[in-house]
């Protein structure tokens, strides 16, 4: 198909434009992604690509586009976003706006901008003689619980066979994102035994119980010597503690929450075996812990350096500069289950994302779209026409 001229900035507004929001918890379930898919599929077909779209569950929409011959780069994004939230702290309104640069609106950061510069990218590319083609995924939710990418992983993954490696266009500041920290999420209750408060003697205090646990947690924090040279040590967040029913009565339950965030090197099993020994340490019985729940659990996850995409990007996009990620993208879910390693690399500003009055630099959409473009020729043509690197 041949070249054809697209405004990245209009095509983010048009997808800005689309609600495709998450419903906030309680509100019922509805269609999120159709609209965006369905404008996408519109699109490719326009520049000569055929997509299709999958309902992964009732409202939730995939899609995917193969161009050129085997051995493909995928190119990845979600099209979901979190909700408005409250439209009060929208100054200009919720509707998508272009003004001063800059493009406002849900998604805009995270990540329409960066859907956007990927297709407007490709629609200025002449697949017919390419060597190599690409595979496009763009994914239900993202934002909730990756429902979109295993769907795929579960029932499609013969999409990837052909596919080693690929770029997702996840807000990252224009920096090229090679690591993320791993999460866990544990949720341990307490067993006590209630008594009047003038006779402590006679209950068993569930609070001091979590009270030990939480200098447990710190003691195993500060245990903790691992490094990563882009993301630096893990971290840990005790981040609810309920338990008790009054002043005067010795409590007979305590929940306590914890979020730990993990490195390379790092695993989610040699965590939890550490946080086990602390808690021993500490002299927690199994009998004083009524329930541990491992509420989540994902893996740190860092690219080779010989990765494909990652030489790619740090080819065109020279000194962009290699960056880690506090955040949990799906780099890691594609890693493990497909078998294909994405950088993270979009325009999306990484501190705007989730936030009201989200907006995206319309000359990172621009740039950002012209290293898609760069990074789809060198990998379908074998073409090194980017002697002088953007990031000069
Ligand atoms: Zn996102």
């Amino acid at each position: 198909m041949a070249a054809k001229t697209v405004n990245v900035a209009e095509l983010a507004e048009k997808l800005v434009g689309i609600n495709s929001e998450i419903p906030a918890s309680g509100e019922p379930q509805r269609d999120v992604e159709k609209g965006v898919a369905e404008f996408v599929e519109e699109y490719l077909e326009g520049i000569g690509i055929s997509a299709e779209i999958i309902e992964i569950e009732k409202g939730r929409y995939d899609l995917i586009a193969r161009v050129g011959p085997s051995s493909r780069l995928m190119l990845n994004g979600h099209m979901d976003t979190v909700p408005i939230g409250d439209p009060a702290q929208w100054p200009n309104g919720v509707f998508p706006r272009i003004q001063d640069g800059k493009l406002y609106g849900r998604g805009s950061s995270d990540m329409k901008g960066g859907l956007a510069a990927m297709l407007a990218a490709l629609s200025r590319i002449d697949f017919t003689k390419a060597n190599k083609g690409i595979l496009m995924v763009f994914v239900a939710d993202e934002e909730g619980f990756f429902k979109g990418s295993e769907w795929l992983f579960a029932n499609r993954n013969d999409i990837f066979n052909d596919v080693k490696c690929g770029i997702i266009a996840e807000s990252s500041s224009m920096r090229i994102q090679a690591a993320q920290k791993g999460l866990i999420g544990i949720q341990v209750t307490f067993e006590g035994r209630s008594a009047h408060a003038s006779t402590p003697e006679k209950g068993d205090s569930a609070i001091l119980k979590a009270f030990k646990f939480i200098s447990a947690m710190n003691s195993f924090n500060e245990s903790r010597s691992t490094i990563d040279s882009l993301l630096g040590k893990g971290s840990l967040n005790i981040g609810e503690i309920r338990g008790g029913r009054s002043q005067n009565t010795v409590p007979d339950s305590c929940m306590v929450s914890v979020d730990i965030r993990t490195v390379p090197g790092e695993t989610s099993d040699a965590i939890i075996k550490e946080i086990k020994k602390a808690m021993e340490a500490y002299d927690i019985k199994d009998t004083d812990v009524r329930e541990m729940k491992i509420n989540y659990a994902r893996e740190p996850f860092k690219l080779n350096d010989d990765s494909c995409a990652l030489q790619l990007l740090k080819r065109i996009a020279g000194t962009a500069g290699l960056v880690g990620g506090t955040g949990y993208t799906e780099s890691e879910l594609y890693h493990s289950k497909a078998g294909v390693d994405c950088v993270v690399f979009g325009p999306g500003i990484k501190e705007l994302i989730h936030q009201p009055n989200e907006y995206v630099n319309i000359s990172d959409l621009e740039k950002a779209s012209e290293i898609f473009e760069k990074a789809i020729r060198e990998w379908c043509f074998g073409e090194e026409d980017n002697p002088e690197k953007l990031f000069h």
